[in-house]
């Protein structure tokens, strides 16, 4: 199911009405709004890599979604490949 079908099938107007409203439906409306939940970015920047040190736009960071290499320049507030939501604030408080 494609879930501009699930779309279809979760906007109906009455709200007697069931539609078809089926597991299938339940999750590509589910899929679609975790997706709104901002998630952090994976840090998956080898450790002894010396020029990711002194670079920060050598780190590798992916998405937490799909995994495809997010780029560190934009820091853009959804992922460009999936359209996961980010969360690019750092509880550490690490400044860079
Ligand atoms: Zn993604």
């Amino acid at each position: 199911m494609k879930p501009e079908e699930a779309l279809e099938e979760l906007s109906y107007e009455d709200t007697a009405y069931g539609g078809n409203c089926t597991y299938e439906v339940r999750q590509e409306a589910i899929k679609a709004l975790q997706k709104q939940i901002p998630r952090k970015p994976i840090d998956k920047t080898k450790p002894d890599d010396t020029a990711s040190l002194a670079y920060e736009n050598c780190n590798i960071i992916v998405c937490p979604t799909c995994s495809r290499r997010l780029k560190l320049k934009s820091k853009g507030k959804y992922c460009d490949k999936c359209g996961q939501k980010l969360d690019w604030s750092e509880k550490d408080g690490v400044q860079h």
